[in-house]
């Protein structure tokens, strides 16, 4: 399979790994958008957010854990952050492996033009 995060988790192209365990891993974004813009992604190759299945709601919502607990260690889940997932063309998704996108470090302009 021809995906661009499955290449990071088999570990043919690089990430800078902040956070792993046997579910997701986490790493800085290659091009960030805040002082702190970070990607949570399932180990398992799940395309959108449309292919989320029953089986996968705890896996999500781990994802979502993992991204508070590194806002937690990055020092601003108090003074907030936001959490992201693009789907498809008119969410933005580039990479069609789910991704959870952590930014914060600055307050962060809303809606999303
Ligand atoms: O939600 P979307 O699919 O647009 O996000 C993909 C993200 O993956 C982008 O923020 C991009 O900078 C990031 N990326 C990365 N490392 C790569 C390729 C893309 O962090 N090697």
């Amino acid at each position: 399979m021809d995906c661009l995060f499955c290449k990071i988790l088999n570990k043919e192209i690089p990430a800078d790994v902040i956070y792993e365990d046997d579910q997701v891993i986490a790493f800085n974004d290659i091009n960030p958008q805040a002082p702190t813009h970070v990607l949570v992604i399932p180990r398992k190759h799940i395309a959108t957010t449309n292919e989320i299945a029953d089986e996968d709601t705890a896996l999500v919502g781990h994802m979502v854990q993992v991204a508070g607990k590194i806002a937690k260690e990055q020092g601003f889940d108090e003074s907030g952050y936001r959490t992201v997932f693009n789907c498809n063309d008119h969410g933005g998704q580039t990479v069609h492996h789910i991704h959870l996108h952590l930014l914060g470090g600055k307050p962060l302009g809303w809606p999303p033009y």
